[in-house]
């Protein structure tokens, strides 16, 4: 086995009885004590999402509370994970809508194609990430799943559908 050159034994051990790896350690850590902290206390702080987030997913109405889906399957035929299930008939006044509405949440690769596709801004990645469950059957989402997700959070899609809009 090869013998360590003396300077270098010298050098390390000199380290060691003078704690100078620890000193520079505290020394760092005391730098950082007095900075402007970077981590929060999640879940009782939250730090800001990006308008372009793309969360769970919701199915939004009109302000008069007409569902925008109009059944065209745009959604269904672009979303690679062929995660989108619809059903549609027409209405006794011959408008098209959807009577089933599913989104199988546990193959979606949260990829947008749906939201970038759809001609009337209906399905929309929203800004929720806190949707865990704690069985597959929950993340199977039906038509009222995700219109209850559109009326819950109308107020944040909106304002960022309009940020979004210079860009599109
Ligand atoms: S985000 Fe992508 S994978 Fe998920 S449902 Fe939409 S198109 Fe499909
Ligand atoms: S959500 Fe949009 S793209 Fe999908 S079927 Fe409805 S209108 Fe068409």
């Amino acid at each position: 086995m090869k013998t360590k050159p003396l300077k270098v034994v010298l050098d390390r051990w000199v380290k060691a009885f003078a704690l100078l790896d620890l000193l520079k350690g505290m020394a760092l850590t005391l730098r950082y004590v007095f900075k402007h902290k970077v981590t929060i206390n999640y879940p009782y702080e939250k730090a800001s999402a990006s308008p372009r987030m793309r969360g769970e997913h919701a199915l939004r109405r009109y302000s008069n509370g007409e569902e925008r889906c109009i059944a065209c399957k745009l959604c269904e035929a672009v979303c690679p994970a062929q995660a989108i299930t619809i059903d549609a008939e027409p209405r006794s006044d011959g408008s098209r809508r959807t009577t089933r509405y599913d989104i199988d949440m546990t193959k979606c690769i949260y990829c947008g194609l749906c939201q970038e596709a759809c001609p009337v801004d209906a399905i929309v990645e929203g800004p929720n990430y806190e949707f865990a469950v704690r069985s597959r059957e929950e993340l199977f989402y039906n038509k009222d799943k995700l219109i209850d997700n559109g009326d819950r959070w109308e107020a944040l899609l909106a304002e960022n559908i309009k940020m979004d809009e210079p860009y599109r």
